[in-house]
Order: C-alpha cells, then sequence, then structure tokens
C-alpha cells in the first residue's frame, strides 16, 4: 500500500506552482504600493488566542480547529486564520512603537477541519492584511479598493458586498430583535440554528442551508438598528468606496464566521466556484486588541484571501496569465569529448542570467532532442564530434528550424557573449 496525503491536503505541484507564484507577486507588489510590511508568525498557537478572539461559539472554535494537547500536556492549536496570530505578535513585540506605519500583511498555510470540497481544504492558503490604530472610515474604502485591485490586477471578475455590523454600543438591540425572530420559527430553522439562537443568535444569518436562509430574508436587518456613529461610519465607508469607484452592494446579513467583527465588513464574491462563493473577505475588529490584552482604544481592520479559490478562478477566467516558462538553449553534446567541453559553458551561462538545460550523460542526438522540446527550448546547441573537430557548433532557432554555426574556439568567457548575443541579445552586457 502506498501512503496518500491526508483528506483535504493538498500538494500543490510543479505544474500548478506558476499561478501560485504569479498571484503572490501580484499582491506583494501590491501590499508594498499601500504601504505594507511583511510579518510571518508561527503555524501553532495556544489554543486560548482563538476561543477568545474568533469565539467559543463559531464553527471554527466549536469543530473545525486542529487542536491537539503537546507532550507537556498544554492545549495548542494549528492556527485556522491569521488575524489573531498577527495580533499576537503585534502586542507581544510592541509593534506599535516600532513600526513606520501599522499596516502588516502574511502569506501562508491555515488549517480547519472541514468537509473537502473544490475550493475548500483542510490546508488551505491566505494572503491576509491587517491595519491596526486608525479607525477612519477612509481606511476602510482603502482596504476594500486594495482587495479589489489585487483582483482587477490579476484579471478576475468577482462581486463585492458590504454590510455594518455595529458596535457593542448598537448590537444588542439587534441581537434581542434577532433573538425575538427567530423564537417565532423554531420549528422553520435547522438544529445548529435553533442551537445558536440562544448561544450566538448573528451566526444563524451565516447557515449554508437554503431553507433557513429562505426564513432569515424578513430578519431584522442590523443597518436599520445601527447607533448614530455606527451609521455615519458605514455612510463614510460607502462615499469612500464611492470615490475610489470601487462598486458593492450593500448586504444586511452578511454576518461574517468569526465573532471579533465590528462594523465594516466585506466579502468579495464569484458564482464560478459552486458552493464556495468568496475568494476573500474581511473586516473591522476595533475591540479585538484590547480583548488579546493589548492597548485600549487600538482599532483595527483587515482582509484574508484564499489562494485555491483565487488560483482556481485564475485557472478558468485567465488561464494565459502565466505562460509556461520556456528554456531559452538546450546544449545537446554528443559523446564525452563534447560533454566534457560543454559543460562548463553550460554553468557560465547560467552564472549570466540564461536558463539552459543540457543532457549531462551525453544520449543520442534523438533523446536530446526530444528533452529539447519538452523542455521548451528556444535555441539548441549541437555538439558533436564534428563540431568539436572543426570548432564549429549548430545552433538551431527550434520556432524557425534555421540553422547557423557558432565558432566554439577561444576563451569561454567570448563564447558565451557570442551564444548570448544569438539567443537573448537583450540580456548582454
Ligand atoms: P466560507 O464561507 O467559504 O467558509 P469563511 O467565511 O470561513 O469562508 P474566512 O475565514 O473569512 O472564510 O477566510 C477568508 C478566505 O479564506 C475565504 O474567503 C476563502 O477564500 C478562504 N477560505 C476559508 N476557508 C477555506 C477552506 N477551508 N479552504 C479554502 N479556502 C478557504
Ligand atoms: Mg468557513
Amino acid at each position: 500500500m502506498t501512503i496518500q496525503a491526508l483528506k483535504g491536503f493538498k500538494d500543490i505541484l510543479p505544474d500548478e506552482v506558476a499561478l501560485w507564484q504569479h498571484i503572490e507577486a501580484t499582491a506583494r507588489n501590491i501590499f508594498q504600493r499601500f504601504g505594507f510590511n511583511e510579518i510571518r508568525v508561527p503555524i501553532l498557537e495556544k489554543t486560548e488566542l482563538f476561543a477568545r478572539s474568533i469565539g467559543e461559539a463559531t464553527d471554527i472554535v466549536e469543530k473545525e480547529m486542529y487542536s491537539f494537547s503537546d507532550r507537556n500536556g498544554d492545549s495548542i492549536t494549528m492556527r485556522p486564520e491569521g488575524t489573531a496570530p498577527v495580533l499576537r505578535s503585534f502586542i507581544e513585540h510592541g509593534l506599535q512603537a516600532k513600526l513606520p506605519v501599522q499596516r502588516l500583511y502574511t502569506i501562508g498555510p491555515m488549517f480547519r477541519h472541514e468537509r473537502p470540497q473544490k475550493g475548500r481544504l483542510r490546508q488551505f492558503h491566505q494572503m491576509s492584511v491587517e491595519v491596526l490604530g486608525l479607525n477612519h472610515p477612509r481606511l476602510d474604502a482603502e482596504l476594500i479598493a486594495m482587495a479589489w485591485l489585487i483582483l482587477e490586477e490579476l484579471g478576475l471578475t468577482t462581486s463585492l458586498q458590504i454590510n455594518s455590523l455595529g458596535c457593542p454600543a448598537c448590537r444588542p438591540a439587534y441581537k434581542d430583535a434577532l433573538v425575538q425572530f427567530l423564537a417565532a420559527r423554531t420549528e422553520h430553522i435547522c438544529e445548529d440554528c435553533q442551537r445558536r439562537s440562544q448561544s450566538n443568535p448573528l451566526r444563524v444569518l451565516d447557515c449554508k442551508s437554503s431553507h433557513c436562509q429562505e426564513q432569515y430574508v424578513t430578519a431584522p436587518a442590523i443597518l436599520d438598528h445601527l447607533c448614530p456613529d455606527c451609521d455615519e461610519h458605514f455612510k463614510q465607508t460607502r462615499a469612500s468606496l464611492d470615490l475610489l469607484a470601487v462598486p458593492y452592494t450593500v448586504n444586511p446579513f452578511m454576518v461574517r464566521g468569526l465573532d471579533y467583527y465590528t462594523r465594516t465588513t466585506f466579502e468579495l464574491v464569484t458564482d464560478a466556484l459552486g458552493a464556495q462563493s468568496a475568494v476573500g473577505a474581511g473586516g473591522r475588529y476595533d475591540g479585538l486588541v484590547e480583548q488579546l490584552g493589548g492597548a485600549k482604544s487600538m482599532p483595527g481592520i483587515g482582509f484574508a484571501m484564499g489562494m485555491e479559490r483565487l488560483v482556481l478562478l485564475l485557472s478558468q477566467q485567465n488561464a494565459d496569465a502565466c505562460p509556461d516558462t520556456e528554456t531559452d538553449l538546450f546544449v545537446a553534446a554528443l559523446g564525452e569529448e563534447a560533454a566534457v567541453a560543454a559543460f562548463p559553458v553550460v554553468h557560465l551561462l547560467r552564472r549570466k542570467g540564461l536558463q539552459v538545460a543540457m543532457d549531462l550523460e551525453g544520449k543520442s542526438l534523438k533523446s536530446q532532442m526530444k528533452q529539447a522540446d519538452r523542455a521548451k527550448a528556444r535555441f539548441v546547441l549541437i555538439l558533436g564530434e564534428e563540431e568539436l573537430a572543426t570548432g564549429q557548433a549548430i545552433l538551431r532557432d527550434m520556432a524557425s528550424k534555421e540553422q547557423r554555426q557558432i565558432p566554439m574556439v577561444g576563451p569561454q568567457e567570448a563564447l558565451c557573449a557570442v551564444l548570448i548575443e544569438a539567443v537573448a541579445p537583450d540580456r548582454n552586457n
């Protein structure tokens, strides 16, 4: 029996990696333009960190976390999301005083024990950003616009939904209204929702059952219950998004799956990935730093994008985003003497920046031409006994099939310069 990967854990194979790198590079470049610094935080944290931030009565903490006791008996958890670890680090290292701006991003794996499906894995990857210390609505709009720009530069089409979840001043009254609404419908909603109407009523709106969702169409909307401050904040956020010409729809029933959100929340959704509609999501979490033992009145906002879903979308919507990499030159040396002559030239060409391949064993010409095709070589340099004797190798342009002679005598440096001039003149210096 061969050993296979765990269910929901996926290898990212070499032919997919170009897409991943393209997405990461696009995002990193945009993060930099917006003044973000990268931070890398551990995969294992104390379980308490997530229980206290995400919330005890959420799907993630109740049933999705990979938690176990380590050899000392401490309960530790493989991070299911990035915000809590980044904030833990921010607080622990007093980054507030050390950074020029409180803008952080991180890219890496997350772990949730969910039912694996297309675009839903148990180990998945997020690119996530956090901004701390500012609650101005222009920041909310700036961040949403940055997420939008990432998708735009990747050539992806999604739609944006926004909502406000209010604050500790206005949410309790909304919760009461919702609890009343749910109490009148206990028989028509699923068991999870019945339980949640007691433990964490807002969560019911996030229920994935379409039957429950039909019931909630007439539920009270949080937007009708916002206090004047939250109402104004949401108005300004929308006005700022308008200034940046980012199109959005307001969805008053979007609550997100984590308890720490306050005020602005948003999701970037697509209908191209079946039930896995969100490619990115986030929102404001103004009380979270304090809740984790950090400074009082340190507001925060962030979002995360799911890499697997971006990769799926990109291969559906913009497959040409990453053309296969080509090999500049394949050196086909025939026989031991030619191989010995070519070997150091290949190394020197690589040192000079060319992508070069060579068959180390000096196989037959036919076999080497096949290898050159597989490597998508633009040029092949053929060096056999005859070419060695005359000091003239053959350079074949694989697209036009034209062949020309290249002198193979003299110092290696000069030889390389001639080859680079023939193969990639823009890289000769
Ligand atoms: P969903 O509603 O699809 O479960 P979520 O609300 O749990 O998503 P977040 O916790 O906000 O997601 O994470 C942000 C992004 O991370 C999501 O928009 C999605 O793209 C991605 N993501 C979340 N869970 C998974 C998963 N199990 N597999 C792959 N990607 C995921
Ligand atoms: Mg989820």
